[in-house]
């Protein structure tokens, strides 16, 4: 058997293992990348930048429908899903060269392509080739999950690994999810003209914790698509399609679906790790325990990152925790402590949906919610006032916690929380910031002007 010695093995060559990589080199470790599948990261191969291309079409298509309210006539709107689909594809393959050239510029010793399994607490077995490291970094990112129920349909099954690359837009499509995910390919191709249905088994959409929040942008995206909440849905195949059946109020339905997107979760990739060799212990999904601030597996050295974590699987998090997993994988024992940053997730449904911070919790006493529709000026130039806005405050020390919110220009707004909460930033404080007139920004100083009065403050 072949051997291999290295200080770092970095398991999984995406967004957290090309950071981590990049930082145990920075620490002066020597480092071995190991990727099993295609490189280039999920994010731009099937993930954040194939699905916004996505929902580029959709949103152009939108505003030539919406067009007419401003005077402009857009007759005649046709979709050519052939045309949109290879967008997708030609702009997502450009991210990818850039990717792709980083990857080949790593000497061929120092990367293993290959499926990796713990053999030890530091030793792996990498197609049949036996690593011995110093410390390991696991990076191997998360999975698309089929329910079982959908394998009768198996062959129309879609997930994000294989929808970006449809030659043409489906007739109609099922997405089985009402996450982050779900609910924003379910948006774009909806807007691209397919009859979409969303299920969902909860009842609830978006990830979202504040029910006022969350009632709002169920209403918001039913006007768009068709959203069953709180089904179970079970498959056959039919000649016309995938036949889909499920219960309403204890009524039977069916429908039959050109394709159908499974979109409901994508746990850590950790099952074939073999993390039990490496004398891990694991909870009962199988993930072991993990330090949140040095991203530490039990007490060895062991370090994870990215959505393997599943601490925030968002991927300016995946850079973050790969860096520090790199950096700590190189230094151990000499461990760096970094708590996480203010949490921050946007969902892009155009109303986007975004939330920052602690999650909410409608019974903790001491939280005050400045709370605003979008009724101030740009609303009504743009033609956009649709959504709310939830800006959550300790009722004690007047600082800002977090928001929920889903509407225009929302994207922006969470980035602004997300630097209160992380800076910890006061109620009075903020609104001694400026606020450029007219902008959606002026409605989130609406919500700070609601939590002052409620602090009594002169918000005038
Ligand atoms: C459709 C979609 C849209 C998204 N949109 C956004 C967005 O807009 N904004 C945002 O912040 N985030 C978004 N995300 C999430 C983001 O893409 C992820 O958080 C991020 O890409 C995770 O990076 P990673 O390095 O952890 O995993 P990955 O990039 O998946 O890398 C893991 C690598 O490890 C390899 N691997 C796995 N097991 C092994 C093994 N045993 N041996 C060797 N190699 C292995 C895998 O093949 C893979 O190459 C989206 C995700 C999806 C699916």
């Amino acid at each position: 058997m072949d051997i291999k010695q290295t200080d770092v093995a970095v398991i999984g060559g995406g967004t957290a293992g090309l950071e981590a990589r990049r930082a145990a080199m920075k620490a002066g470790a020597r480092v071995l990348l190991i990727n099993d599948g295609p490189w280039g990261t999920t994010c731009v191969r099937s993930g954040c930048m194939p699905s916004k291309l996505l929902l580029a079409a959709a949103r152009a298509a939108r505003d030539a429908r919406a067009a007419a309210e401003f005077g402009v006539a857009a007759q005649g709107l046709k979709i050519d899903g052939r045309a949109v689909m290879a967008r997708v594809q030609k702009q997502r393959d450009r991210f990818l060269e850039g990717i792709l050239k980083q990857v080949s510029d790593i000497p061929a010793g120092d990367k293993l392509e290959a499926r990796a399994r713990f053999t030890g607490p530091t030793t792996l077995d990498v197609g049949g080739i036996r690593v011995e490291a110093k410390a390991v970094v696991i990076a191997t990112g998360s999975r698309s999950a089929i329910p079982p129920k959908l394998k009768p349909v198996a062959d129309r099954v879609l997930t994000n690994e294989t929808v970006f690359d449809l030659p043409d837009l489906p007739a109609s499509l099922a997405v089985i999810g009402a996450g982050p995910l779900g609910l924003e390919l379910a948006l774009a191709f909806a807007r691209l003209g397919v009859r979409v249905t969303v299920f969902n088994q909860g009842r609830t959409i978006g990830g979202l914790k504040d029910s006022e929040v969350e009632r709002v942008a169920h209403v918001l995206l039913a006007a768009e698509i068709e959203l069953k909440l709180g089904v179970d849905v079970s498959a056959e195949d039919a000649k016309n399609g995938a036949r889909l059946t499920w219960s309403v109020d204890g009524k039977k339905q069916d429908g039959a679906f050109d394709k159908v997107l499974a979109a409901a979760g994508r746990p850590p990739q950790l099952k074939d790790l073999d993390l039990a060799a490496a004398g891990l212990s694991l909870d009962e999904h199988g993930s072991p325990n993990i330090d949140p601030e040095t991203l530490r597996c039990g007490d060895g050295a062991i370090f994870i990152a990215g959505d393997a974590s599943h601490l925030l699987p968002v991927l300016h998090e995946a850079s973050r925790q790969g860096r520090l997993a790199g950096t700590n994988a190189a230094r151990f024992p000499k461990l760096k402590s970094e708590p996480a940053p203010a949490s921050l997730s946007i969902t892009f449904t155009d109303p986007d949906i975004a939330r920052v911070g602690a999650a909410f919790d409608a019974d903790d006493p001491d939280l005050m919610i400045g709370r605003c529709d979008f009724q101030a000026g740009r609303g009504i130039i743009e033609g956009d006032r649709r959504g709310v806005i939830r800006l959550y405050a300790g009722r004690e020390d007047g600082v800002i916690r977090g928001a929920e919110m889903v509407g225009p220009s929302v994207e922006h707004l969470a980035h602004l929380v997300s630097s209160m909460v992380q800076q910890k930033v006061t109620v009075e404080t903020a609104l001694a910031w400026p606020f450029y007139h007219p902008t959606y920004e002026e409605d989130l100083k609406d919500c700070l002007t609601d939590l002052a009065r409620q602090r009594g403050l002169d918000a005038d």
